[in-house]
């Protein structure tokens, strides 16, 4: 059984003020597996401070020195791969295939921000006016469980990149994934309270970032309800937030789409990470009457897809990160089952050979109605509603009447017609044809899905405040 018992403050790994512990469990067994000693309000304001003052002279580096820092983060990253890869798959339960895809994400955003850092003007010219972009300051990070890693390369590759200083509150429950990382970023040479993670909760090292006037803007990724206490926390103080928020994203399958494909690929699509992914394409919009042949493809595919040890190379569905969630997700099918959509495979018993672990079946409703509960709340598990319609009216309409907006995928064979869908689509990422991922392109959501933009030039302006200079 291993002991987290320190957290990387103002360049050391030092032992927290608080002694709180937490229990970690093995989302395969549910044996604990890790303690974690927990920081309270006092380790994160000595965090706020390093930070603070580490912004004296970090947001003064030259655009040489970053680009410096960013390759020794880099190459810790890629120096741990393995040993990453293990951490995410041990500690929360995240399939082999995705755990690497999201090392391989982090390592790549640090390249597109060096990339970008050597083209990227920050001064400009607008107007008559010289425009300067200056750091925003001290920014404070609060991420989820689901991808912790990836979220750490893409907030800290542009959190450094623009100048700023860092206190990063990952989940409680990644704390194993937060030693390697911030071992990565120690190994970096960055000058001393540049990066700083705070293991703790929410309600307490969350709610004091969110609280502290020393903190300039939050960039938060994690549930719309929380999303929305940090930025009416934030606003007392002025903070500027990014928020990346959940998401119930439709995916448009258009009725000359070769079903064949399309359909195990939106299959895939909605069981990303085991369905616990912001992006996932949870709600499948198909061609009335290509309902009963998307049926059976959907039945056939579900049922070639090996839900088990995520260790595995083959398996696509892994156990849900923790008991609680595990319980979510069965209540949401009980309740599918309750609103009339009927159960095309899956459900809530566990599938044989997996009761010790937080494992669900691959599970489909069909003849899903939009108004339904698990057709607008999001599950966050392996649950796919496939969602007939009549005419591509009517499917656009569909996909739009929701609350989120974070992205939308659309297959069809006719390319152009497929992006005269997109463009009527409200959503931030729209996919073309299955799944792709560009490090350089905006991400981020419309409507209660998010405030602002990550990645590439989007991502680089939120860590900074634009100053014009008039003579
Ligand atoms: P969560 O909102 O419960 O927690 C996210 C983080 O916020 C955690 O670190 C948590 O400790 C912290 N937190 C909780 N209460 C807080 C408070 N009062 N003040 C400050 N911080 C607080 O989310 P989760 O269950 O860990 O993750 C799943 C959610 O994240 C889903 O809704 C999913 O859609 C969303 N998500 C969004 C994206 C995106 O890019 N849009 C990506 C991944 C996950």
């Amino acid at each position: 059984m291993k002991a987290i018992n320190t957290m990387y403050i103002n360049g050391e790994f030092v032992t927290p003020h608080g002694t709180n512990t937490l229990d970690l469990f093995s989302p395969v067994t549910n044996q604990k597996i890790a303690e974690v000693t927990l920081g309270d309000e006092i380790d994160t304001k000595q965090a706020i401070s390093a930070a603070k003052e580490a912004f004296k002279t970090y947001s003064k580096s030259t655009v040489k020195e970053r680009i410096t820092y960013l390759e020794n983060v880099r190459n810790a990253i890629e120096k741990r791969k393995e040993a990453l890869i293990d951490v995410m798959i041990e500690e929360y339960g995240g399939v082999r295939q995705f755990s690497a895809m999201t090392i391989e994400f982090a390592i790549n955003d640090f390249t597109t921000m060096i990339d970008l850092l050597k083209e990227y003007q920050f001064e400009q010219v607008v107007g008559k006016s010289k425009v300067v972009l200056q750091p925003v300051g001290v920014v404070g990070i609060i991420i989820p469980w689901n991808m912790s890693n990836g979220f750490i390369g893409t907030k800290l590759s542009t959190a450094l990149a623009a100048g700023c200083t860092v206190v990063v509150k990952p989940s409680e429950m990644s704390a194993q994934q937060t030693q390697i990382m911030a071992a990565c970023f120690h190994e970096a040479n960055l000058p001393k309270g540049v990066v700083n993670f705070i293991h703790g909760l929410g309600d307490v090292v969350g709610a004091e970032i969110t609280r502290n006037p020393d903190i300039h803007k939050i960039s938060f990724t994690g549930s719309t309800n929380v999303g929305k206490m940090i930025a009416k926390g934030a606003v007392d103080t002025m903070k500027r937030v990014t928020l990346e928020l959940g998401g119930k994203s439709p995916n448009i399958i258009l009725d000359d789409a070769d079903l064949q494909t399309a359909i195990p690929t939106a299959i895939m699509a909605a069981f990303l990470n085991s369905g616990q992914a912001c992006a996932a394409a949870t709600r499948l919009l198909v061609p009335m009457e290509k309902l009963n042949e998307v049926n059976t493809i959907a039945k056939n595919f579900a049922a070639s897809l090996k839900v088990g040890d995520p260790n595995d190379l083959d398996t696509a569905i892994g156990p849900m990160v923790s008991q609680k969630q595990y319980e979510r997700v069965i209540d949401y099918i009980q309740i599918g089952q309750q609103e009339g959509a009927t159960l095309l495979t899956g459900g809530t018993q566990k599938p044989q050979g997996l009761e010790a672990g937080n494992f669900i079946a691959a599970t489909i409703f069909t003849n899903v109605n939009n108004k339904m509960r698990i057709a607008r709340e999001e599950i966050f598990g392996p649950v796919l509603c496939i969602i007939p319609y009549q005419t591509e009216e009517e499917v656009i309409e569909i996909a739009n009447d929701t609350d989120y907006g974070l992205a939308a995928y659309v297959s069809a064979s006719d390319i152009e017609r497929a992006k005269k869908v997109a463009s009527q689509l409200d959503a931030g990422r729209i996919c073309i044809n299955g799944l792709s991922h560009d490090a350089k392109a905006p991400f981020g959501g419309f409507k209660q899905s998010g405030i602002g933009r990550e990645y590439g030039v989007y991502g680089l302006s939120a860590y900074l405040e634009p100053k014009a200079i008039l003579e």
